[in-house]
């Protein structure tokens, strides 16, 4: 995977970065999209799962993020919390001390997900 904001002499005023979260058939997905005006370059990534830390950190940034409590009444369904991320167990048991911070869509997911 090409890192973006590299592919030319560092972001200018003409670049335009997009970094997106949906879910598609129940399946977190996540899509990004630089094209710089001035130089032509295009690069576009994208995957399923939680996305890379750096788009991450745009969506947030954007979006901001929602704590949900995890395991117990009205929380998240473990199950559907460990599988989303990925977590490990000390992971887990973290998540359910403290709850987790999720994306606005990543939050709607969770929730249908712990119906
Ligand atoms: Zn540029």
């Amino acid at each position: 995977m090409v890192e973006l904001g590299t592919t030319h002499c560092g972001p200018c005023p003409s670049c335009r970065y997009e970094a997106g979260q949906r879910v598609v058939n129940g399946r977190l997905r996540w899509d990004e999209n630089e094209y710089c005006a001035a130089t032509g370059i295009e690069a576009c990534g994208g995957g399923w799962g939680p996305p890379p830390p750096w788009v991450r950190e745009r969506i947030v940034a954007e979006e901001g993020t929602v704590r949900l409590p995890v395991g117990g009444p009205g929380g998240l369904r473990l199950k559907a919390v460990r599988e989303l991320y990925g977590l490990t167990l000390p992971e887990l048991i973290e998540a359910r001390e403290h709850g987790i911070e999720a994306t606005p869509v990543e939050a709607r997911l969770l929730r249908n997900l712990s119906q």
